[in-house]
């Protein structure tokens, strides 16, 4: 997507060879108009997968996916992020391990949202080493609902988390596809 590869070269910034960081237009600040045309993109995309719920995990998905959800005319449901296990038979959890942050947390989902009638689109903001699509995969599949599609903002293809998923068989739609990272150089996949 041209519009979010220009933004990414224009106020992206590589700290090291692995993080890049978007807080001026996805993590911190939003940038409302770049989210609409990014939701109309994943909705265009998905639209013939029969697409009943949009699920992301909080918080950097769930500027993407309410406009996703918003242009398929669907429900959005986010994923928590607690520190803890919590005992309540309505909540399922699974245990995720932080790209950025290095520590885990219990990736969690009340069972009221989802169930075996659904078909997901699951949305993030970045694809890295895929923990956090492959946790949301496994409580989608707890509710035994479809996993019918997974759309991410900005995949580092140099990593191993898209490789992962699509081996797995999953359609994995990202906007941006990075190649490499260095201090200041961002290069994308060429097309
Ligand atoms: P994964 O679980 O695929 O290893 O990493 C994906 C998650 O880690 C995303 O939900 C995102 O929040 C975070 N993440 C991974 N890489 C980056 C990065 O380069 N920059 C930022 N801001 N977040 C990242």
């Amino acid at each position: 997507m041209k519009i979010l590869e220009d933004r990414i070269l224009a106020e992206g910034r590589a700290l090291n060879e692995d993080i890049l960081k978007v807080d001026s237009f996805i993590n911190h600040q939003v940038d409302v108009e770049l989210m609409k045309a990014i939701g109309k993109d994943f909705a265009d995309h998905f639209k013939d997968k029969n697409i009943t719920k949009v699920v992301t995990i909080e918080s950097s998905g769930i500027a993407p996916a309410l406009m996703t959800a918003e242009a398929l005319g669907v429900p959005m449901v986010i994923m928590k992020k607690q520190p803890s296990k919590v005992l309540n038979d309505d909540l399922l959890q699974t245990v995720v391990t932080s790209f950025t942050k290095g520590t885990s947390y219990e990736l969690t989902l009340s069972q009221k949202f989802l169930d075996e009638n659904d078909h997901v689109l699951f949305i993030d903001d970045f694809l890295a080493n895929g923990e956090a699509a492959t946790g949301a995969i496994r409580l989608i599949r707890m509710v035994h609902a479809t996993v019918a599609g997974i759309g991410i903002l900005i995949e580092k293809s140099f990593m191993p988390g898209k490789e992962k998923l699509t081996s797995a068989g999953f359609d994995v739609y990202s906007l941006a596809r990075i190649k490499k990272l260095d201090k200041g150089k961002i290069e994308f996949v060429e097309e």
